[in-house]
C-alpha cells in the first residue's frame, strides 16, 4: 500500500477505499477492495477503475470537478453486487478530493440495506392489517348502526360508552346525551340488571333476553328485552353489551289478549251460571204446573169449585214467575248487548211513582204501608219510563219481600241541582227505605253483580237477579246507585238519576 497517499486523510476502519488520478487510474487501495469491484480481475494498481468499477463511467466531468475543488464531494448510493457468485452486498461509494488525487470511499451498506428492506416489508405487512382492521371496523360498525336493535356498550359502573342508531331513535337522545349517561337513567327497573346482574355477568354467564320497563328522554314508558353479555377490552377491562327490542306493542297486545280471555272467560262462566241457575228457576215454576194439570185431569170432575180455582190459581202464579223470570233475563241480555238505551220522554214523574207505590201496595197487602214523597217540582221531567220501572219496580220489590214481618216502606223522589264538571245539572234523587232484615256486612260488595243472594234470605224466592238489571239501567243513565244497610233495622237505597234532554 502506499503510505503516503493514505495517511493524507484518517479513514474509518469500517470503510474501503481507492485512490484516483484525474484520469481514474487506481494508484492505491485498500486490502480485498477488488472483491467489491465488478470485474476483479480487471481492478488493479495503475489500471483504470472504470473497467472495474463501471459505476465511474461517464464521471469524467464531476472527477475534473471534484479534483478542481469545484465540488466537495459525489456519491453513488445502494450499488448492488454479487460477492462470489452468491452474496448480494449492497455498497455507498464517496468521492472526495484527497490532495491533487480523488479518494472513493466503499461502505458496506448491505446489514442497513437488508435492515430497511425488513422495516419496509414489515410497514407494508402492517399497512395491509390496518388495512383490513379498518374495512372489518367500518364493516362492523355498518352492521351496528344499521342493526334494528339497540346497543348499549356500558362500563363496569354502568356508564354508557357506546350506541347505535336504534337506541338513539328508541329513546330520544342525541348520542352525545347518551355518552356517558348512566344505563340506570333509560331502564328504569330491574335494579340488579345494572348492578347484580353484572356481576353475573362478570361470572361468565349469560342474560337472555329479560323484560324491563325503560324510560325515553321526554319519560315515555317502554318495555325492552334485552339480552346482556361481557366482553374484556384489549386492556382486559370488562365491557357490558345491551342488545335490546322493543317489545311495548306486543306486550301491550298480550295485554289486551289476555283481558279478552279473561273477559270470554267471566262471559262464559256467566253464560254456564245463567244456563244452570234459569233451568233451575224454572224447574220448580214447570214442576209445580204440571203437578196441578194432572190433578185437575185425574180428579178435576169431582172435585169442588174452590179447590179447581185454587189449582188454576197456582199455574197462573207459576206461569208468571216464568215470564217475570224470561223478563229478566232478556233484560239483562238487551244491557249486556248494548241494546238497551235511554229514551227520555216528558213525564209526571209524581204520578209516575204513585201509580207504582198503588200498585205494589195492592200486591204487598195490608201488612205493609208504602209511603210516597215528592217534591212539587215533578209534574213534567224527561225520563225514561221504561228504566225508571225497571229500577223502582225491583227496588220496592225488594223492600217488601226483605222485610217478611212488613211495615213501613219509604219512597221517596226530589230534584235536586247539582255542580259537576259540566256545571249546574238538574237530577232527581230517589230513596227507597224499609224496615226489614238488613243486608250482612260480607255480602254488600257483591250484592250487583247477577245471581248473588245474601246468607240472610232463608227461604225468600228469589233469583239474585234484580239488582243487576238495576245497576245496569242506573249504569245506562249515568247516574249513582248506593245503599246503607243494617241487620235487622232495615235497608235504603239511594238512586240519583241526572235530567237528560229538553224539559
Ligand atoms: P230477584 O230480584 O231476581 O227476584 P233477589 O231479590 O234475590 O231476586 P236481587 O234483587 O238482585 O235478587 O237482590 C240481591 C240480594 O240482595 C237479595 O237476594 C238479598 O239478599 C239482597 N237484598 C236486596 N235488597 C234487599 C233489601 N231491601 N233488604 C235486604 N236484603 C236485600
Ligand atoms: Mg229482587
Amino acid at each position: 500500500m502506499n503510505q503516503t497517499l493514505r495517511s493524507e486523510i484518517f479513514i474509518p476502519s469500517h470503510l474501503k477505499y481507492f485512490i484516483l488520478d484525474g484520469e481514474f487510474k487506481i494508484l492505491d487501495y485498500s486490502e480485498n477492495l477488488e472483491s467489491f469491484s465488478e470485474i476483479p480481475q480487471e481492478f488493479g494498481l495503475g489500471k483504470d477503475a472504470r473497467l472495474s468499477f463501471p459505476e465511474l463511467i461517464g464521471l469524467e466531468k464531476i472527477l475534473l470537478e471534484i479534483l478542481q475543488g469545484k465540488r466537495n464531494q459525489f456519491k453513488f448510493q445502494g450499488i448492488s453486487r454479487t460477492l462470489n457468485n452468491e452474496n448480494l452486498v449492497y455498497l455507498d461509494l464517496i468521492f472526495e478530493k484527497m490532495g491533487s488525487h480523488a479518494i472513493a470511499l466503499i461502505e458496506d451498506i448491505t446489514a442497513m440495506m437488508n435492515l430497511n428492506q425488513t422495516l419496509f416489508q414489515q410497514v407494508n405487512e402492517n399497512g395491509l392489517v390496518i388495512a383490513e382492521l379498518t374495512t372489518n371496523k367500518d364493516y362492523i360498525n355498518k352492521i351496528i348502526s344499521s342493526m334494528g336493535n339497540v346497543l348499549f356498550v356500558t362500563t363496569r359502573s354502568g356508564k354508557i360508552k357506546t350506541v347505535n342508531q336504534a337506541a338513539k331513535q328508541l329513546f330520544q337522545y342525541r348520542e352525545e346525551e347518551l355518552i356517558g349517561l348512566s344505563i340506570a337513567e333509560i331502564i328504569s327497573d330491574r335494579e340488579e340488571l345494572l348492578a347484580g346482574d353484572r356481576q353475573k355477568l362478570l361470572a361468565g354467564e349469560a342474560i337472555e333476553e329479560i323484560e324491563v320497563k325503560c324510560r325515553t328522554k321526554q319519560g315515555r314508558n317502554l318495555i325492552v328485552g334485552f339480552s346482556c353479555s361481557v366482553i374484556q377490552t384489549e386492556k382486559k377491562i370488562p365491557a357490558f353489551i345491551y342488545i335490546g327490542r322493543d317489545i311495548t306493542e306486543q306486550k301491550r297486545a298480550e295485554a289486551e289478549i289476555e283481558k279478552a280471555l279473561v273477559k270470554e272467560k267471566e262471559l262464559n262462566d256467566l253464560k254456564s251460571r245463567f244456563i244452570s241457575m234459569t233451568s233451575h228457576e224454572f224447574r220448580n215454576p214447570l214442576s209445580s204446573i204440571l203437578m196441578s194439570v194432572e190433578l185437575l185431569e185425574n180428579f178435576g170432575d169431582r172435585w169442588p169449585e174452590e179447590k179447581k180455582s185454587k189449582h188454576l190459581k197456582r199455574i197462573k202464579q207459576s206461569t208468571d214467575t216464568m215470564t217475570r223470570l224470561l223478563e229478566d233475563i232478556l233484560t239483562i241480555g238487551r244491557a249486556e248487548a248494548g241494546k238497551l238505551e235511554v229514551k227520555p220522554i216528558k213525564l209526571n214523574l209524581e204520578e209516575f211513582c204513585r201509580e207504582l207505590v198503588e200498585e205494589f201496595q195492592l200486591t204487598a197487602g195490608e201488612k205493609y204501608q208504602i209511603q210516597l214523597q215528592c217534591s212539587t217540582d215533578l209534574d213534567s221531567i224527561p225520563m225514561d219510563e221504561k228504566l225508571l220501572r225497571h229500577i223502582f219496580s225491583n227496588l220496592l220489590s225488594n223492600a217488601i219481600k226483605y222485610s217478611p214481618d212488613g211495615g213501613i216502606i219509604d219512597f221517596t223522589a226530589m230534584k235536586i241541582a247539582s255542580t259537576g264538571t259540566n256545571g249546574e245539572r238538574e237530577k232527581v234523587k230517589f230513596t227507597v227505605r224499609d224496615r226489614g232484615i238488613g243486608i250482612p256486612p260480607q255480602d254488600r260488595s257483591r250484592l250487583f253483580e247477577h245471581f248473588h243472594r245474601a246468607k240472610n234470605v232463608q227461604d225468600i224466592a228469589g233469583t239474585g237477579l234484580g239488582l243487576s238489571i238495576v245497576k245496569k239501567a242506573v249504569d245506562l243513565y249515568e247516574g249513582i246507585i248506593s245503599f246503607t244497610s243494617e241487620i235487622g233495622v232495615g235497608t235504603t237505597f239511594h238512586v240519583v238519576l241526572p235530567i237528560i234532554g229538553d224539559r
